[in-house]
């Protein structure tokens, strides 16, 4: 469902109306997640969450690290967040950049004993000589 929802870019009131429908319809006592943020939760152990990092509106610099605290952008001077439309509203970035890590979805392509076979195929392949196949056994 989580699939289908980012395939057809399923807003997340569309998402969790089918869910509602699903659920009316499913059995008592049925382990389907009563709403987005409830299968998000359920994901992000799955190592298919993702960092947010706020980002200067014209690409110059990353409030990251060492500039994690900064208001401005160091190069345009543009402000991180946007004027606050009320009182005791919390502060929104004008752009945020989704960083997907690399090590948690190698880990996770690695756990399933099928495609950790696809994964090092590369190494476990034999190439016969004189004959051309994909090169599985060069050394780049
Ligand atoms: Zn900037």
């Amino acid at each position: 469902m989580f699939t289908i929802k980012s395939d057809h870019e399923l807003s997340e009131a569309g998402y969790e109306k089918i869910i509602e429908w699903m659920r009316s319809v499913l059995p008592e006592g049925n382990k389907l997640k009563e709403n987005f943020y409830a299968v998000k939760s359920m994901m992000k152990p799955l190592g298919l969450g993702y960092q947010e990092i706020d980002i200067c509106p014209n690409f110059y610099m990353l409030y990251y690290l060492e500039n994690a605290e900064l208001t401005e952008c160091m190069t345009c001077g543009h402000s991180r967040y946007k004027p606050r439309t009320g009182k005791g509203k919390t502060l929104v970035t004008y752009k945020k950049l989704r960083y997907f890590p690399v090590t948690p979805r190698l880990q996770r392509l690695f756990m399933s004993p099928r495609t950790a076979e696809h994964m090092t195929w590369h190494q476990s392949h034999d190439a016969v000589d004189g004959v051309m196949v994909h090169p599985s056994n060069g050394e780049t």
